[in-house]
């Protein structure tokens, strides 16, 4: 039996092994996904235990997406431009690091018939998520991002790498004002995730316009107090189940050579979401 791990603290809450475990199922793999608890003092034994034969892959989240670079034997240009790797592929003895999020979110957006192309898009957020999204963005013809983050020197940070692989696409960090006529508004920060789910990134009394399109990243829960606040204000809402699902196959076809079953796994997530 092969394995597939997913690195991080906690990792207890992840749907990603109900998600990919179903996917395996469908195929008639006899792989297995499992959740591997790692403190940041353990990151370079868990990465030991990658290298070994029955392991297949891994996926990285929160608080280790950056940190593990360094332990990695080769990284994507993808995740070196992003800064952050989400999933390993071991390969004879050696690992590989790839980000899936940029791909993932891009392919939520096309479901949803949404083209950044041209568009003026707030992201509210500057961690590894925010970074995704942005190059997504970037590499999509937005015409301009606007970063709004707690810490403003971690969106100047996050600016200044977009703009040195962009230096056309115009940004800007912390201009509220521009909230209320984004094309594309996007909350890429943990509030409002379980189980803090009365919280919302922005105040209620902040105008959203009801031409913009809502993303909230967060999947758990499906319905933030963001996207209900747009939702009311007019605005068209999209969750992160999409992106999930879609980094979540990006991965899957790394690890396993094989298009992965979407459907399959949009189906398994949702149930785990509901339990
Ligand atoms: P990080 O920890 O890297 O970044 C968190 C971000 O949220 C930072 O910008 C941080 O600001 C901000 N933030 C956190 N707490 C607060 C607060 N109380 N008030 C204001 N801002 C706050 O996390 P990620 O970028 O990895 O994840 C962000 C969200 O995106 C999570 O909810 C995660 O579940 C979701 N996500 C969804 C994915 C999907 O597939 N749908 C994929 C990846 C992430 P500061 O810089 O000031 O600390």
């Amino acid at each position: 039996m092969k394995r597939v791990f997913l690195l991080g603290h906690p990792v207890s809450h992840s749907v990603s092994p109900a998600m990919h475990n179903a996917a395996f199922r469908a195929l008639g793999l006899n792989w297995e996904y499992e959740p591997l608890e790692t403190s940041r003092e353990k990151l370079r034994e868990a990465c030991h235990r990658l290298r070994t034969d029955n392991c297949a892959g891994a996926n990285v989240t929160v608080p280790h997406k950056q940190a593990i670079m360094e332990l990695l034997d080769g990284v994507s240009e993808t995740a070196r431009t992003i800064g952050a790797v989400n999933t390993i592929t071991p390969r004879d003895g050696k690992l590989f690091g790839e980000n899936t999020d940029a791909e993932g979110f891009v392919a939520a957006l096309k479901e949803n018939h949404i083209n950044p192309r041209h568009a003026r898009v707030v992201i509210l957020g500057a961690g590894g998520a925010a970074r995704a999204v942005a190059f997504a963005l970037a590499a999509a013809g937005a015409r301009e991002i606007i970063l709004i983050n707690r810490t403003a020197s971690h969106a100047t940070e996050l600016a200044d790498r977009v703009h040195a692989r962009y230096p056309g696409l115009r940004l800007a960090i912390n201009w509220r004002e521009a909230i209320a006529d984004a094309n594309i508004l996007i909350n890429a920060t943990s509030v409002g995730m379980w189980p803090n789910i009365t919280d919302a990134p922005l105040p209620p009394e902040q105008v959203v316009s009801p031409h913009s399109v809502v993303v909230d990243l967060i999947y758990n829960p499906l319905q933030t107090r963001f996207l209900w606040d747009a939702k009311r204000a007019g605005a068209w809402t999209i969750n992160g189940l999409g992106m999930l699902v879609h980094q979540g196959a990006a991965s899957f076809k790394l690890w396993t050579g094989r298009d992965a079953p979407i459907q399959v796994m949009l189906d398994a997530a949702r149930k785990e979401l509901a339990k």
